[in-house]
């Protein structure tokens, strides 16, 4: 049988393991990082993107990343929010918030996730200090107080001072460690897509809300001399089935519809992708040798650019607290200095967007003009504009 030891071990190389792995590279820590999935390639197998809020884009220029990307990122200037009801959908209220208000270039850069998985997997297997390995995935774990032996689907046994749970929301490795999770159901489903349209979007992204839910068209670069833009479109399950079933000329139609034509005619240019809309956070951060992040430790309604922004806020502090004690790597003390500094944020992201997401799917008409006047109250008075600003730029 094949034994290794490493200090770090990291299920999953989604974003966030892949972030971790190239921060622990980098602070000196030797990485094995396992996946069942392939190496991932250009292929879009993936075609939801990602708004990097500012510490998000600050942590991928700690791990030098963010110079590979930064030609292909699409910066969000505004974010225009409208408040629609009825059918055919109509636009009721319309606000738009502009980062320079604050003197910010932007709200976050939007970036693909095939595109930065891809160059994120390639920067790990350029990396002396990263085993990666794709193909193999977390089987078992033997957590002693000084180490974790992990089992690998291969069979190879590993030891290291860390074993770090990046494995999705089905998390085996959270599983392993015996952590259960809290989970919100909607009945909601989340269609992820690309489009092209008439209008250019001028580096705005755009946010319709209606019953059912958000539906949220987010700048990309041109797609075949076309402005294009990523979509996610929430809605009640059984409606988001129909129209994931739809031809595409009338999904096409359908989504223009309910974009209000706001950037002219859409047109489908990718598959449909569908997401289940949950809370899901795990009871605990960390178990003896383990820490849980990532989707692993929580998942958020996809509203409000907060998932993976706060996955990376994990790795943030996970980073952190290793580069304050590097010799207590896994220990009880680095654990609970880590939970310590993860818990109660993660409680209050899914607390702000579980209501966010209830008020902007709402069709019962006080909650829709609540959602209108606080819609109208956070834009126009000036100092909760500029807080609210501050908190959605990842302040
Ligand atoms: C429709 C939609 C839109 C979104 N939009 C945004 C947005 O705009 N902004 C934002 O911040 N967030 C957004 N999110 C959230 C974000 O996309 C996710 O949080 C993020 O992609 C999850 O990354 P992850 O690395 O945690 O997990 P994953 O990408 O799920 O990676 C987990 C990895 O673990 C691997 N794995 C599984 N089992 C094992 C095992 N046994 N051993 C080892 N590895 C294993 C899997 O193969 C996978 O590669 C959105 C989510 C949805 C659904």
């Amino acid at each position: 049988m094949d034994r290794r030891t490493a200090d770090i071990f990291i299920a999953g190389g989604g974003i966030a393991g892949l972030i971790a792995a190239l921060g622990f590279a980098k602070e000196g820590f030797s990485v094995v990082l396992a996946d069942p999935a392939p190496m991932p390639g250009d292929i879009m197998t993936d075609l939801r993107s990602t708004a990097y809020l500012q510490p998000a884009r600050d942590l991928l220029q700690t791990i030098g990343v963010w110079e590979t990307v930064a030609d292909r990122a699409t910066p969000l200037e505004v974010l225009r929010v409208i408040d629609c009801a009825g059918d055919p959908t109509t636009a009721k209220t319309e606000r738009a918030f502009e980062a320079a208000d604050l003197g910010a270039p932007a709200f976050g850069w939007n970036l693909p996730n095939a595109l930065m998985r891809c160059e994120l997997a390639q920067a790990a297997a350029a990396n002396d200090r990263i085993d990666l390995r794709f193909g193999t995935g977390f089987k078992s774990l033997l957590a002693r107080d000084t180490e974790a032996i992990t089992t690998l689907s291969d069979g190879t046994q590993l030891r290291s001072k860390l074993a770090i749970a990046a494995d999705g929301r089905g998390s085996t490795l959270r599983q392993a460690a015996g952590i259960d999770v809290d989970v919100t159901r909607y009945g909601q489903k989340a269609l992820a897509f690309h489009v092209t349209h008439d209008q250019p979007h001028n580096a705005v992204s755009t946010e319709l809300y209606h019953s059912g839910g958000a539906f949220v068209l987010v700048p990309l670069p041109d797609f075949e001399s076309k402005p294009a833009s990523a979509v996610v479109w929430m809605n009640d399950g059984p409606e988001a089935l129909r129209l994931a079933n739809l031809n595409e000329t009338a999904f096409s139609d359908a989504a223009t519809q309910r974009s209000t034509g706001v950037l002219g005619n859409l047109t489908l240019t990718s598959e449909r992708q569908i997401w289940p809309v949950i809370t899901q956070t795990a009871r605990a951060l960390t178990a003896r040798r383990v820490a849980i992040i990532a989707e692993a430790a929580h998942v958020l309604p996809p509203i409000g650019a907060q998932g993976l922004n706060t996955s990376l806020v994990d790795v943030h502090w996970l980073l952190d607290v290793a580069r304050n004690m590097p010799d207590d790597i896994g220990t009880p003390k680095f654990l609970d200095h880590f939970a310590k500094a993860r818990t109660q944020d993660i409680a209050a992201r899914a607390r702000v967007i579980d209501l966010y997401n209830r008020i902007c799917r709402s069709d019962v008409p006080p909650v829709q003009s609540l959602r209108r006047l606080g819609l109208r109250l956070t834009h126009d008075i000036t100092p909760l504009r500029h807080g609210i600003m501050r908190a959605g730029l990842g302040g």
